[in-house]
């Protein structure tokens, strides 16, 4: 049976699919047939389920790589010259979902919120909501910053604040270097501290993706409580993150200018 792209509806991971190659009729067609090696209609799966992964968060990254080249060479529109123009732009949507997979599971951070949004949670920073709204008043878009770190920091945002004025005084002056070298100094080891913190949340988010994909393999109604928490725990690492690299960001437009 030939699936249309469009009308295909199906969530389950492409590895399980038993649809048959439009082409030559053998069965487990995913992105490409492994019997006749022609493309086929991109279905409408998750970026996990394209690469055949489960929803699990450690990933084998080499192994990622390994695959995201071998499907590139074979989803490749340029290949399939001998191929109709539908199969051709089958080809182009299956590299390019292909590219998109790939940037994103790559990557532990984009990883962990590409899942998290899979699970219904939108962190606040990327939610279409907050940017709609941040473009309708012309305001930042809000940052969900945990209270604990905000106390942390609120020095710095003060020692910050104190050495804009001075650059900017200094800079009215026309002067040449700004005055307080022991504010510098002060900041630039804070900011040394926020870096060291910064890496320090990518190992902290790790532990809670193993904490995930233990529930992940206990199955899911057990264990769905507990997945929540989880859940929980890694859009706190993630905004703590974001709150972080922002800051360490403003730090340095401040002491470079
Ligand atoms: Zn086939």
């Amino acid at each position: 049976m030939t699936r249309s792209a469009f009308t295909a509806i199906s969530s389950k991971p492409l590895h399980d699919d038993t649809h048959s190659c439009w082409s030559c009729g053998a069965m487990r067609a995913a992105h490409f047939c492994e019997s006749c090696g022609r493309v086929q209609p991109p279905a409408p799966v998750d970026y996990f389920a394209f690469f055949g992964l489960p929803r699990k968060l450690t990933v084998d990254v080499l192994q990622l790589e390994k695959d995201f080249y071998e499907l590139s060479r074979k989803l490749h529109p340029d290949l399939s010259a001998r191929a109709s123009a539908r199969e051709q732009e089958w080809s182009l949507e299956q590299s390019s979902m292909l590219n998109d997979a790939y940037r994103t599971l790559r990557d532990p951070i984009k990883r962990t919120q590409y899942l998290l949004r899979l699970e219904g949670i939108e962190l606040e920073e990327q939610s279409k909501s907050a940017t709609e709204q941040a473009r309708a008043t012309g305001e930042t878009k809000k940052q969900i910053v945990p209270p604990d770190l905000l106390e942390e920091v609120f020095e710095l945002n003060l020692q910050l604040e104190e050495l804009r004025v001075i650059k900017d005084v200094t800079r009215r002056l026309d002067r040449g270097a700004p005055g307080d070298s022991g504010l510098v100094e002060e900041i630039s080891q804070q900011r040394q501290m926020l870096e060291t913190r910064h890496e320090a949340l990518l190992e902290e988010l790790k532990n809670y993706w193993k904490q995930w994909d233990s529930l992940v393999d206990r199955g899911t109604d057990a264990a769905a409580g507990e997945r929540a928490a989880v859940t929980k725990k890694m859009v706190d690492v993630l905004n703590r993150r974001n709150y972080i690299r922002n800051l360490v960001r403003d730090v340095t437009a401040v002491l470079e200018s």
